[in-house]
């Protein structure tokens, strides 16, 4: 038996993304570029897959551009809104965004735009006094997660949009791991880009999406052919799209269910750890976080050791902290909110899919606290 509790990595591709996806697979494999029919046929289902996806955030189907995923939309959307205007080539963002962000941010900076991280809470929320500081005349673009991937913690993104737009700079948000997840509108939110990716919300992986509201013209990332109107070049990734667009059809379904299912079995899950482990701390414990993600301290367990251990029972979980050279680097995202490395060290994180089942929760809550208590009794820290 394999428990799959890490949905904020990647989730299943569902049986009906599938069954949209095999015909463009194999009969109809066209280009969609194409001037014949057996080409131009398909042209139309990418239309309905881009109609889907604008429907899901409330944008036109003309404000959204296919791309290979949540990466290539950050960075087409943070290396091109930073060109628009030389006046305001400044970005702000926040230390806890995805590398797909933080690193694009990074060459930025190199490429001497003016960069300026914004500081977190206590409990992953955006430091909205640092974030206030980190705004100039400069500032051309802002860009903060909707949800962070780790925590799961719901950024102030409304706030930080009108921030922004106060100061004359456009605001981007990647929603990567929002989508499906909670209601994203980009109309009431005031969203001038928003990123998103097929692979987090049980489509396929290698597809997704950037929105780009109307009126905005950003350089595209890819030269090379006049595919999306000149703004991704490259042959269309039929099958993905086509997965993407059901996906995004679905999603819509499930949010519209307010049953609350996944959130249910994530408190299940959390009261659980909280009864049974002590010491255990929930990151983002009283603010708003995403329904199927917790990330837990387990104080004074290493987390590799918890997650291998979870793993040899069937269960798969992650931790936030990266292993390199043998050495755990606590994760960076802990640690801006102020927890201290050792016990960064010890985070797992518990991500759900709407697939997880109640009986799944027990078993974890069977098996996790006696490996609690076993790594507790040899660990060299006290908790
Ligand atoms: N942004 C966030 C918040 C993510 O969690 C991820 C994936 O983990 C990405 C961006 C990258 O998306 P993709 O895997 O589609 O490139």
């Amino acid at each position: 038996m394999k428990i799959y509790l890490d949905n904020n990595a990647t989730t299943r591709v569902v049986p009906e993304v599938l069954d949209a996806m095999i015909p463009f697979l194999t009969e109809r494999f066209g280009n969609p570029s194409s001037f014949h029919s057996f080409g131009s046929d398909i042209m139309e289902n990418i239309e309905k897959a881009r109609k889907n996806i604008a429907e899901l955030i409330g944008a036109d189907a003309e404000e959204i551009i296919f791309t290979s995923g949540g990466t290539e939309s950050d960075n087409t959307a943070l290396i091109g809104a930073v060109e628009i205007n030389p006046l305001k080539p400044g970005l702000v963002t926040s230390r806890i965004e995805h590398p797909a962000v933080l690193e694009t941010a990074e060459y930025l900076a190199g490429k001497r735009h003016p960069v300026a991280f914004s500081e977190v809470n206590s409990d992953g929320t955006l430091n909205m006094d640092s974030f206030e500081n980190c705004i100039s005349e400069q500032t051309g673009l802002v860009s903060i997660m909707m949800a962070n991937n780790e925590t799961g913690v719901v950024m102030q993104v409304k706030e930080a949009a009108r921030k922004a737009h106060e100061a004359g700079a456009l605001f981007h948000t990647d929603a990567v791991q929002a989508m499906g997840k909670v209601t994203v509108d980009v109309k009431s939110m005031g969203i001038d880009m928003l990123s998103l990716s097929a692979h987090k919300f049980h489509g396929p992986k290698g597809v997704g999406a950037l929105y780009i509201r109307k009126g905005i013209a950003i350089p595209p990332l890819m030269l090379g052919g006049h595919q999306e109107k000149g703004m991704r070049a490259g042959t269309y990734n039929v099958p993905g799209i086509i997965g993407l667009g059901k996906a995004a059809e679905l999603a819509a379904e499930h949010l519209s269910d307010k049953s609350g299912g996944t959130g249910l079995l994530l408190d299940k899950l959390e009261k659980g750890i909280l009864d049974n482990c002590p010491g255990a701390v929930v990151a983002g414990a009283n603010t708003e976080r995403l329904p199927n993600t917790a990330t837990v301290m387990f104080k004074g367990v290493e987390s590799e050791a918890v997650m291998t251990m979870l793993d040899i029972e069937g269960v798969c979980v992650s931790s936030g902290s990266a292993c390199s050279t043998g050495e755990q680097t606590p994760s960076y995202v802990l640690s801006s909110m102020g927890i201290d490395p050792v016990d960064a060290n010890t985070a797992i994180r518990f991500s759900l899919s709407r697939y997880t089942t109640s009986r799944e929760i027990d078993y974890v809550m069977e098996i996790l606290p006696p490996i609690i208590e076993k790594l507790r009794k040899i660990s060299p820290y006290a908790y």
